[in-house]
C-alpha cells in the first residue's frame, strides 16, 4: 500500500429559483439553488469524487446513483461521511484538500471559513488541511451567467 495517494474531482449542478442553496454543508443565503437529485452540494460531491478517485473506486454517482431512491434529497453530508468510511477501510486518511467553488452569485465569502470547518469535520481533519475558495468567472460562460455552480477539488489521503 502505498503511502500517499492523490485525487481530483469535478461536479456542476444548475441553479433555479426558489431552491434551497447548500455549499460544503453549509446553507447559504440565495434567490437560487441547485437543482439536484440530492441536496446539489456541489463542492462536497466533487470531494467525494476527489476522494474516490484517491482511491481508484470509480466515481460517486457508481457508489450513490441518482437513480436510486435511497438518495432522494439526501445530504450530501452522509455521502461524504459514507466515503471518508471508503478512505478507512483502505487504510487512508485526509492529508489535505483544496476545493475551488465558482459561483456568479451570491458571494461565498463570508462561508468560506464555515464551510472549511463542516468539511474538516466530516473528514476528520484539521481545518488547517481543508482549504476552500470561491471564485466568480467573471460573468463568463455558464456559471457567470448564473446558469449553474461548478466546483473542483484535490485531496492527498495519507496512509492511516
Ligand atoms: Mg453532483
Amino acid at each position: 500500500m502505498e503511502n500517499f495517494r492523490i485525487g481530483n474531482g469535478y461536479d456542476v449542478h444548475a441553479l433555479a429559483e426558489g431552491l434551497p442553496l447548500r455549499l460544503g454543508g453549509v446553507d447559504i443565503e440565495s434567490p437560487v439553488g441547485c437543482v439536484a437529485h440530492s441536496d446539489g452540494d456541489v463542492p462536497i460531491h466533487a470531494l467525494c469524487d476527489a476522494i474516490l478517485g484517491a482511491l481508484a473506486l470509480g466515481d460517486i454517482g457508481k457508489h450513490f446513483p441518482d437513480t436510486s431512491d435511497e438518495f432522494r434529497g439526501i445530504d450530501s453530508c452522509i455521502l461524504l461521511e459514507r466515503t471518508m468510511a471508503l478512505a478507512a477501510e483502505a487504510g487512508y486518511r485526509i492529508g489535505n484538500a483544496d476545493i475551488t467553488v465558482a459561483l456568479q452569485r451570491p458571494r461565498l465569502a463570508p462561508y468560506i471559513e464555515r464551510m472549511r470547518e463542516r468539511l474538516a469535520g466530516l473528514m476528520s481533519a484539521p481545518v488547517d488541511a481543508v482549504s476552500v475558495k470561491a471564485t466568480t468567472t467573471e460573468k463568463l460562460g455558464f456559471v457567470g451567467r448564473g446558469e449553474g455552480c461548478e466546483a473542483y477539488a484535490v485531496v492527498l489521503l495519507v496512509r492511516a
